[in-house]
């Protein structure tokens, strides 16, 4: 199999040529079309899969449609939102949007804790379709009203079974009420324990289960 057989917008592919993949993993093979449909997915993955590009380009061709030239911040609404359980992982999911995003007008930011907010509220006043951002320091900006969410048609839980053992449940509760419930939601976990399927139960709509 190769990439062209998605129907990958032709920027995207671009990025995928310069990258220098050429075969997709077996998880690209089977979410990507099912993303780029516009289902929900329950995805098993453990890191080292691919599974960032697996979720990450069906989201970018997603949103091309919707991608503006103009410089304005308010020309580039938050449209999709990925959450991870750490910063490292947030910082890793975003060079990766960063580079699928290359030869496209579509903008990505990232936020997490521990770090000085201020540079993080000038990035989001700047505009960005895609952010990337750790849940805890997402609502810190949501008080302080730095970031809208109400534009936001795409979601993805990453490493969602590190989320709950990290006590994040209250929080991905919190900002799931902030989200429009027209949305795709996305979910990746290594492993699928009840707890996990709960989660996908309560947040996303029949979603597709892929394993690898
Ligand atoms: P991930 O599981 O998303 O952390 O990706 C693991 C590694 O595989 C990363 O270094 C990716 O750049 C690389 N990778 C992802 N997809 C492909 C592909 N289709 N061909 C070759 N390498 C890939």
């Amino acid at each position: 199999a190769t990439f062209d057989t998605f129907g990958l917008h032709p920027s995207i592919l671009q990025a995928i040529v310069a990258t220098g993949y050429t075969v997709p993993t077996p998880i690209q093979a089977k979410a990507i079309p099912v993303v780029v449909a516009g289902a929900d997915v329950m995805g098993a993955a453990q890191t080292g899969t691919g599974k960032t590009a697996a979720f990450t380009l069906p989201i970018l061709h997603r949103l091309m449609p919707l991608a503006n030239a103009s410089a304005s911040p308010a020309r580039h609404p938050v449209r999709a939102l990925i959450l991870t359980p750490t910063r490292e992982l947030a910082d890793q999911v975003a060079e990766n949007v960063k580079r699928y995003s290359k030869f496209t007008p579509l903008r990505a930011a990232v936020v997490f804790g521990g770090v000085d907010i201020a540079p993080q509220k000038a990035e989001l006043r700047a505009g960005c379709e895609v952010l990337i951002a750790t849940p805890g320091r997402l609502l810190d900006h949501v008080e302080q009203k730095t970031v809208n969410l109400s534009q936001v048609g795409m979601l993805v839980l990453d490493e969602a079974d590190r989320m709950l053992d990290m006590g994040f449940l209250p929080d991905l509760e919190r900002i799931m009420r902030l989200l429009p419930e027209k949305r795709q939601t996305l979910l990746f976990s290594a492993t699928f324990s009840n707890e996990i399927r709960r989660l996908g139960h309560t947040f996303l709509k029949q979603p597709i289960e892929i394993e690898t």
